[in-house]
């Protein structure tokens, strides 16, 4: 460390060399200073080039791809009809909800993101990796959460958010709040999470047609905000996404079954690919990164997702973005009420059943990321997950 009386001439006094500053010279450089931030300010919404300026995120709570094909969502059918999608993408293991939102928001494993339960403790605090909200925060975008459950509160670490709220258990109550919030402030990342079909799953049954009733008041809500997104000028510019946490079968989840893995994922919004049906494998882990990809923001270190390129309009530079598997599974239609919707699982020799749903909803075993129907070995998952599954042979 250099004495200061060095680190001075290093530096030198304004005006040293003798020349004479005009009396507005610090305030040309307040106000170059205040323009530059200003620039800044405009651009920070995305960064130039960026395949989005807006990314929107609605997260149907335990929506399986064909409860979603099967029940009346109009809004939604000509969302995924117009833009991009995939009735293959999946839950990584266990296939529950504070797991998953975690990988959705971090593109982490649950080893990885370290929420491996599923319900609300306050001591466990919030997640302490980089999120889509923090990297979205710390690029000067306003980003807010509207979800159904208290436990989302794991999601959020401090000043992470613009806005975060939880008005209410139904869609059409975190609908309203949220689309009320979007007409006002126009955030450039919003997640909305609609816990109807988990609840009406848990309560009546997966495919029930009280789920297939709770699918049409998301579906009502998914359409009240797409106007207020319409309505602002905005649609052309953002990637609307819709996705799940997990599926379900009976009046439960969490296996490594296909009907608890499988998730639908939905791009549309003017930043999507129009028409395409993605033929790639997709995890709620790529749902991380194909947000931060699109809004020109950078992937933590790290990050085990990868942005899905295949479902942008104008992807842009997609240099160094590694090729996707293909999807593992196609099934041609949606399966039988409470059926196995092609059960890659059983076709794959996969034992299915290795997480048991504890009655808080917490549980353990299985806890990969793998496909549903991959073949992994005990040490294999332990490995990739740093837990060591209970596998039944
Ligand atoms: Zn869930």
């Amino acid at each position: 460390m250099p004495p200061p009386s060095s680190r001075r001439s290093v530096v030198g006094p304004p005006g040293k060399d003798g020349v004479v500053l005009p009396w507005f010279a610090p305030l040309r450089r307040t106000v170059g200073r205040w323009f530059l931030l200003a620039l800044l300010g405009v651009l920070a919404p995305a960064a130039f080039g960026a395949p989005a300026e807006r990314v929107v995120i609605v997260s149907l709570d335990g929506a399986r791809p064909d409860a979603l094909q099967r029940a009346r969502v109009p809004v939604m059918r000509q969302l995924w009809e117009s833009g991009a999608h995939s009735w293959t993408a999946h839950a990584v293991l266990p296939s529950v909800t504070l797991p998953n939102h975690a990988s959705m928001v971090t593109g982490l494993l649950p080893a990885g993101h370290g929420i491996t339960w599923n319900d609300y403790k306050p001591r466990r605090g919030t997640l302490s990796v980089p999120t889509i909200f923090s990297v979205a925060r710390e690029a000067g975008l306003r980003v807010a959460l509207f979800a159904g459950k208290t436990k989302f509160r794991h999601l959020v670490a401090k000043d992470t958010l613009t806005r975060f709220s939880i008005p209410g258990v139904s869609a059409r109550e975190i609908g309203a709040a949220a689309t009320a919030y979007y007409r006002r402030y126009r955030p450039q990342l919003l997640f909305v999470h609609f816990p109807d079909p988990d609840s009406a799953g848990h309560f009546w049954g997966w495919m029930s047609a009280a789920q297939m009733r709770a699918l049409a008041d998301c579906d009502a809500a998914v359409g009240r905000l797409t106007a207020a997104i319409r309505s602002a000028g905005d649609w052309e510019r953002t990637l609307f996404l819709i996705t799940s946490d997990h599926g379900g079968h009976g009046r439960g989840h969490g296996s490594a079954r296909a009907v608890d893995q499988l998730i639908p994922w939905i791009a549309a919004g003017g930043a999507a690919r129009p028409h395409t049906d993605l033929r790639v494998e997709i995890s709620t882990c790529d749902t991380a990164a194909t947000v931060l990809f699109a809004l020109g923001l950078p992937l933590p270190s790290g990050c085990q997702g990868r942005p899905v390129v295949e479902a942008l309009a104008s992807p842009g530079d997609v240099h160094g973005v590694p090729k996707r598997s293909p999807a593992l599974s196609q099934p041609e239609s949606p399966g039988p009420i409470g059926g196995t919707m092609g059960s890659p699982s059983t076709r794959a020799g996969v034992v299915p059943k290795a997480f048991g749903t504890g009655p808080d909803g917490s549980g353990t075993g299985d806890c990969s990321g793998a496909a549903p129907g991959a073949a992994r070995s005990k040490e294999r998952v332990a490995q990739e997950t740093g837990f060591v599954p209970r596998i039944n042979r």
